[in-house]
Formats: structure tokens, C-alpha cells, sequence
């Protein structure tokens, strides 16, 4: 079995979505699945189909050992080596199941029926429409514009991930029937203009190149026609474990910017990129313009969301992922709506690091220790490690490794990473959320399709935001109205706040 050498992270995601876990069952269900990928030339040919088939290749790669790339036609079979080449530049260890190997679940894009008698994703798009059937082909338009598309492709791995851990879901059932358009988030009604050439997105910071940024940037490398200034902002470097769901990113990336990777990505577009290593707060303070047309918000936690709410900017899309569900948000700050920090206002007491951490280090006696080692930055001794593994009751030779590391990336690799849930077989799950990688790839896809929108003046959402849970069939109503905070803590109903910000972007109003 081939599994990726960045599996403790995939453990560790479905540990918290999948009831009875256990690591070893987990490995052992994979291993024993067989994905195929059916396409043919009209797939290949197609704008959307190639873009459908690179997102699915990339999605299905983190998490499967074995795929079946399955051409439909004579045709189609020249482009084998090339989804190859892009298979094992996730994971290296891949196994391509030979032609006669029978196919647990298939995923097809183009117009053609596959022979197969397992489980069948027939996935496709029309511009904003994104397309799902277990019936029969829906086949892949040829626009410029890959939202529908990029969709499909989770779609379709969120129905594969549902096929095979079925049994562990609650309500995971099969989509028998997806026609959703990513420009109104409705159902089963077509979208007439699917153009984006010439779409100015003006002056756009992107904030977190995590997943959810990859995703974002998945979407914009791929909307041919997109003019205007992107600038990326991101701090650190790509970790093995990122490979697990970050879309763009290959082994060869490891140890790379965040921002280098979305920067190389967007290269052959018409926008003008520039990247910025930072965080957000200190990317602020280092600029002399403090005004911000359009933010995108790619970022996994409450303070950095509100620090970015709390510069201001004219128009902000913020995108998340949960356990359960994902989506979009999007505020004006000054339309009576919820702001992007009414959503995240702390409730209740928020734990500080050292107290999480001590929490789940199983070590509450030690806060104060584990205070000091936040602070200092300073090595783990092996003496540590070894009260780590008798909290949690396993051998602590696995966590050697972990001697002469910061806590902080002790915590990161061997809590979050997943490797103590590994040594007690997900006896003792993981607590931080770590989705699936095709919740966080549609999260961005989301996210850049409501900028895009945003900017071509085509955004026309009744409620502030959009959910979608990836573990069930599609809803049939994804729009979510999220209420403005009422507490009168939120800086959106400070006076002060509401006058900086419309003497920044001159928003004349009559009360
Ligand atoms: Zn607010």
C-alpha cells in the first residue's frame, strides 16, 4: 500500500468527521479502494473538462493510494503521463491500478460512458454551473470561466470520501443530482453569461495562503481574462503535512513561501502580483496607504479575522472551513449588515495558548511550564517528551524525534499532525479542526468566485453569507443570514469606527 508520506495529517482530518475511528481501520479501508478517473478526448479538449480533471487528480491524489486513470477513448490516452506526472508529484508512492484491476468508485468527466459497474461521479460545468450526476455524462463547457468546474471536482471527491466511509457518517449519502451555480449558489436554474474577460478586480489583498488560499488561488490562476493588482500576504513556509489539502502544492514545495507558491501559480495571468511575507498586522503597519478596495480573508482563526475587519477595508470576503460545513461571507462594514468581526466575536473566556496547550498535552499541571516554553521559544528535553507519553499512556521512543524541538512545533506535528493519535490508534483523537482537502479547496473556490463577482458588480446575495455541508447530500437553500452582533461590543456599531470608515472610502449617507 502507497499510502502518502503526509497520511498522519489525512488521520487526523477524518478523525473528526468519521464516528468509531481508528487509525488502522482507516489505512486499511483506503488501501483497499481503487478510484478510477474516466475521461475522453472531449474532456481533455474542453477548457472546463481539463480544469475539472486537474482539480480531481489533485484532490483524490492526497488521500487515495491507488487510482485508476481510466481514457474513454483512443484519444484521451495521450494525456495519461501528463495526470501521472501530477499524481506523483503529490505522492510520490502512488499506485495506477492496471486496466483489468476492478474500480471501487469512479469519478468521469467528458460525454462518454465508462464500462465500470461500481459507484460513478459523472462530473462537468457550464461556466458558473457546477455538475454532478450518478446517472449518466453531463459533460464540460468551454468558457474561460473555471468556477463550475473547480466545484464539480469536489463534489465529486466529497461523494467519493462519503462512498467509502459511508458507514461512519451521519446522513452521508450519495448527491444523485447536482446543478448548482456558483454565482447565485441556486439550484437547477442556468446561468446566460458565464464572461470574465476584462474583470478588473482593482486593488485585491489576499490574506492566508493556507488551504483555503490555495484554493483561492486554484480559481484565479485559472480565470483566464481577470485584470487588476492581487497582492498576497502570507508569513510562512509549507510544511509535508500542508500536502494533505493544499491544492497547488507538490513534495517538490516543501520548505517554500506560502506566497512564493500562489505567486509562481498566477505567473501566466494578466494580474499584477506581488507578495508580501508577513503577517497581517505587521503588513499594515509597514504600509503608508491605509485604505483597501477589496480583502480577501484565507485565514483559520477569530483574532487575525478581526484584526483584519478592524483595518477597515471598503469590501471585505472572508471563507471558512468547520468541521461539518464550509462557506463565505462578505461585508461592507456600513450596510446594516453583520461585519466580518460581529461572526467572530469571542464569547465566554478564550482560553490562552499555554492553557490550550497544556490541555491538550494532557498536562494541566503544567501551564505554567508549558507558559515559559511559549515564551522562550526553548528546546524540548527529552524529559519532557517522556511526561507527554505517560500522560497519554503510550511508549514515548516515536517522540524522540521530537527532542530539541519548540513546543509549539511539538504540539503542531505530533498533536495536530496526528502522530500521537497514530500510537493510540485514534483512541485519543485529534481536537484541532483539520478539514478534508475538498472543503478547504472549495472553500477558496467559493471565495475567488465572490471576489470575481464582487468586482464585475454581478454580487447580488440576500444574506451575508453561504453554507455548504460537504458530508451530506447538497442542501437544497445554502444561504445562511448571519446576524449582526447585539451585544454593542463589535466595532461596527462604534461611531467612531463607522466615521473613520466613511471618511476613508467618502461614503456620502443620508440618515
Ligand atoms: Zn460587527
Amino acid at each position: 500500500m502507497a499510502l502518502a508520506n503526509f497520511m498522519d495529517r489525512a488521520s487526523s482530518a477524518a478523525s473528526r468527521v468519521l464516528t468509531n475511528f481508528k487509525v488502522s481501520a482507516f489505512e486499511e479501508r483506503l488501501g483497499a479502494q481503487v478510484i478510477g478517473v474516466g475521461f475522453d478526448s472531449a474532456a481533455v479538449k474542453s477548457r472546463e473538462g481539463a480544469l475539472s480533471l486537474d482539480l480531481i487528480i489533485r484532490l483524490l491524489t492526497r488521500l487515495y493510494p491507488t487510482i485508476a486513470l481510466r481514457p474513454l477513448d483512443p484519444k484521451a490516452k495521450d494525456h495519461v503521463p501528463a495526470l501521472e506526472h501530477l499524481a506523483k508529484s503529490i505522492n510520490p508512492e502512488i499506485e495506477f491500478a492496471k486496466p483489468r484491476r476492478a474500480v471501487t468508485a469512479t469519478v468521469v468527466v467528458g460525454s462518454s460512458l465508462p464500462r465500470t459497474k461500481c459507484p460513478t461521479f459523472f462530473i462537468g460545468s457550464d461556466g458558473w454551473q457546477a455538475k454532478l450526476s450518478s446517472r449518466g455524462p453531463v459533460g464540460s463547457g468551454e468558457s474561460r470561466n473555471p468556477f463550475g468546474a473547480g466545484a464539480a471536482s469536489c463534489f465529486a471527491a466529497a461523494n467519493v470520501f462519503r462512498m467509502v466511509f459511508g458507514e461512519q457518517l451521519e446522513q452521508g449519502g450519495l448527491d444523485d443530482l447536482i446543478d448548482l451555480s456558483m454565482l447565485t449558489y441556486a439550484q437547477g436554474i442556468p446561468e446566460t453569461s458565464h464572461d470574465l474577460d476584462g474583470v478588473d478586480i482593482g486593488d485585491t489583498h489576499l490574506v492566508g495562503l493556507g488551504a483555503i488560499g490555495n484554493g483561492v488561488v486554484w480559481a484565479l490562476s485559472r480565470a483566464a481574462g481577470l485584470k487588476g493588482s492581487l497582492r498576497l500576504v502570507d508569513h510562512e513556509e509549507i510544511d509535508l503535512s500542508n500536502l494533505q489539502r493544499y491544492v497547488l502544492a507538490s513534495q517538490c514545495h516543501v520548505g517554500s513561501l506560502k506566497v512564493d507558491l500562489a505567486h509562481a501559480a498566477l505567473v501566466d495571468t494578466a494580474l499584477k502580483v506581488s507578495t508580501h511575507r508577513a503577517k497581517w498586522d505587521a503588513y499594515v503597519n509597514d504600509r503608508d496607504n491605509w485604505s483597501f478596495e477589496r480583502v480577501a480573508v484565507a485565514l483559520d482563526n477569530a483574532p487575525d479575522r478581526i484584526a483584519v475587519q478592524g483595518a477597515l477595508p471598503k469590501w471585505i470576503v472572508n471563507a471558512w472551513t468547520q468541521e461539518l460545513d464550509i462557506g463565505v461571507s462578505r461585508h461592507c462594514f456600513d450596510d446594516g449588515r453583520a461585519c466580518l468581526a460581529c461572526l467572530y466575536l469571542p464569547h465566554g473566556k478564550i482560553k490562552d495558548e499555554h492553557e490550550k496547550m497544556a490541555e491538550e498535552l494532557r498536562m494541566p499541571e503544567a501551564q505554567q511550564e508549558i507558559r515559559n516554553l511559549l515564551q522562550t521559544n526553548a528546546s524540548l528535553d527529552a524529559g519532557f517528551i517522556e511526561r507527554v507519553a505517560k500522560a497519554f499512556g503510550i511508549t514515548s521512543e516515536p517522540l524522540q524525534e521530537f527532542v530539541g524541538h519548540s513546543i509549539r512545533s511539538f504540539h503542531q506535528r505530533a498533536i495536530c499532525g496526528g502522530v500521537v493519535m497514530r500510537l493510540t490508534d485514534g483512541a485519543e483523537p485529534v481536537r484541532a479542526v483539520v478539514p478534508m482537502s475538498f472543503q478547504s479547496a472549495l472553500a477558496g473556490i467559493m471565495l475567488a468566485a465572490d471576489l470575481v463577482k464582487h468586482a464585475s458588480g454581478v454580487l447580488n446575495m440576500p444574506t451575508t453569507s453561504t453554507r455548504i455541508n460537504l458530508l451530506r447530500p447538497l442542501a437544497a437553500h445554502l444561504h445562511d443570514p448571519m446576524a449582526k452582533d447585539t451585544s454593542g461590543r463589535c466595532i461596527c456599531t462604534d461611531q467612531e469606527f463607522l466615521a473613520a470608515y466613511r471618511r476613508k472610502y467618502e461614503v456620502s449617507r443620508q440618515n
